[in-house]
């Protein structure tokens, strides 16, 4: 067991972490004993077999299930100590999320959806619209911006997702096989994107993934097995 120390340059951290399922008759434990420390404007893969549990350890440090045990620490402050109303504005604030669909809301245009974070904490609408027009830009949407969600590529849905993620200038993205969905082309240009972007803003980067490829261009490469982080590289 490798106990993992929060340093002060540490955005998200994780101790000891265990998810424990007790849906059936047999209680399934998923994750065992978890350490893991993201340092500031890292990039970082997770990797592992289908059913690994990765989507359920990505839920966990974004604060969207809770741990059966372990704590996570988000810029210094105990996810599991918060009531859901501080915990929610902590996750508003410093993480941003990618998952493998896009999750875009269908009767919204490309610039209200990416704008959605900001109004939520309750930034006037001129700015919001304003940050995520500048967001789509970046992320190559800058003419697609009353596009809804259905008139827009597979590639660019997952871009507009990306800019939603970024427009709060998070400390942390945590991306769920954000590029899944894409053909390989589309899947190397949207990895690009957020490998770019994460170096530009010095935003941490988790990315669950099962393509190695992808994950061999971040700094740091994690193999989850049997409840248990390994890593796969220096
Ligand atoms: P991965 O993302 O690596 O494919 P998941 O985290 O989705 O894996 O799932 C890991 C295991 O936990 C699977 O065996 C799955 O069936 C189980 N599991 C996931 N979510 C739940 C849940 N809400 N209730 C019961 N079991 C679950
Ligand atoms: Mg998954």
């Amino acid at each position: 067991m490798n106990s993992v120390t929060a340093d002060n340059n540490s955005v998200l951290t994780c101790h000891q972490l265990a998810r424990v399922y007790r849906q059936g008759p047999q209680p399934v434990t998923v994750l065992e004993d978890i350490n893991l420390s993201v340092a500031a404007g890292e990039s970082v893969a997770i990797v592992g077999a289908s059913g690994s549990g990765k989507s359920t350890l990505l839920h966990l440090l974004g604060g969207l299930d809770d741990p059966s045990a372990g704590r996570v620490i988000v810029q210094g402050k105990d996810l599991t100590s918060l009531n859901d109303f501080q915990r929610g504005r902590l996750r508003n604030e410093t993480l941003g999320f990618v998952y493998q669909f896009h999750h875009l809301l269908p009767e919204f245009t490309a610039v209200e959806n990416v704008a959605m974070p900001l109004l939520i904490r309750r930034c006037t609408p001129a700015k919001a619209y304003e940050a995520a027009a500048r967001v789509l830009d970046e992320v190559g949407l800058g003419q697609r911006l009353s596009h809804k969600p259905g008139e827009l590529s597979g590639g660019e849905r997952q871009r507009a997702a990306i800019a939603r993620a970024l427009v709060t200038r998070p400390a942390c993205v945590l991306a769920d096989e954000p590029t899944g969905n894409l053909d390989r082309q589309t899947a190397d240009r949207v990895f690009d994107l957020l490998l770019a972007l994460n170096r530009e803003m010095q935003t941490s980067l988790v990315v669950v993934t099962h393509d190695p490829e992808l994950a061999k261009r971040m700094d740091k490469i994690w193999l989850l097995r049997d409840g248990l982080l390994q890593p796969l590289n220096g």
